[in-house]
């Protein structure tokens, strides 16, 4: 869902609502969330205030009477923000192929800076995947340098300063990326253990030394462009999908973010790889909304039907 849609089919509190009821109870049946009994009345507030909702749930069972609304227990409850503007900040930062700042959407949802700061972070908090499998086919793998901003000292350069990020992909499948603390064999080693399956055909890497050591146990697959003598592409053998999303990244943080602390790092990967490895879906918008309620995932295998990523 695009913007226009969400104005569109998400444009009053009472469509959200009803939005994130069909996603709670999918077969129309509203459940007690206290006692999960199915006898429920709607119960209609008698003079609604401007921002709070017209109804609320009531359960039935004689020793519960728990009241409550879809929203009950998600993170959207305790907000004092609109469900309008939730819905409208995550179609925005969806949709921003690039990232976008919390002051563009400040801006654009009309907010003040601290509110969309906020609203930015605890959307991006659900971006973080542990549960995406290890990869397999044809990976790619590669270390870039992000930075080097230290807070109080200015902007410095060289490797020293900057922070280290391992990056690997599948072709034509999915991406993971970790901050690492240097891009030494020891830790390196646990990112590709982690991230590689070990049934992989072939694991692609430039040149640099600690690559022969970090894939010993895919030697007889590991195959090695050599950037140093100019050499980038040699048949199929090449790192260029996972450099691709090394600028890609890059291009966001100098447009958008400007600078991002190594605190923040970890975020803000998770965050390009979210959208990465939805790069082909067609609505990643019903999955954001599912895991900021905090309800159950759809399984692996819904999320990659259809025209999803092959796995
Ligand atoms: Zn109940």
């Amino acid at each position: 869902m695009n913007l226009c849609e969400v104005h569109e089919k998400l444009g009053t509190t009472e469509q959200c609502l009803q939005y994130i009821e069909k996603m709670r109870w999918p077969d129309g049946i509203v459940r007690c969330p206290t006692c999960g009994n199915d006898k429920v009345v709607k119960v209609e507030r008698k003079a609604a205030s401007k921002n709070s909702r017209g109804w609320f749930y009531l359960c039935q069972e004689s020793t519960c009477h728990q009241q409550f609304s879809p929203t009950a227990g998600t993170l959207f409850h305790d907000s004092h923000l609109p469900l309008i503007k939730w819905f409208q900040a995550i179609a925005l930062v969806l949709n921003a192929k690039k990232g976008i700042s919390a002051m563009q959407l400040k801006r654009d949802l009309g907010v003040s800076y601290k509110t969309a700061w906020y609203l930015y972070h605890r959307i991006r908090e659900i971006m973080a995947e542990g549960d995406i499998p290890k990869l397999g086919g044809v990976v790619e793998i590669d270390e870039t340098y992000v930075g080097g901003w230290q807070k109080g000292k200015g902007v410095r350069y060289g490797k020293k300063q900057k922070q280290t990020v391992m990056g690997a992909v599948q072709r034509e499948g999915r991406l993971k990326m970790r901050h690492v603390e240097n891009a030494k064999v020891k830790t390196i080693k646990p990112f590709i253990e982690a991230s590689v399956d070990e049934n992989v055909e072939r694991v692609m890497t430039d040149q640099h030394l600690v690559y022969p050591l970090a894939l010993k146990e895919f030697a007889d697959r590991h195959q090695v462009v050599n950037h140093i003598i100019g050499e980038y592409v040699r048949g199929d053998i090449y790192t260029n999908s996972i450099e691709g999303v090394f600028s890609l990244f890059k291009r966001g943080i100098i447009g958008q973010y400007h600078k991002i602390s190594a605190k923040h790092l970890q975020r803000y990967l998770d965050e390009c790889a979210y959208r990465f490895n939805r790069r082909k879906n067609r609505d990643t918008f019903e999955e954001t909304v599912r895991r900021l309620c905090g309800f159950p995932p759809l399984t692996f295998a819904s999320l990659t039907s259809d025209d999803s990523l092959p796995f």
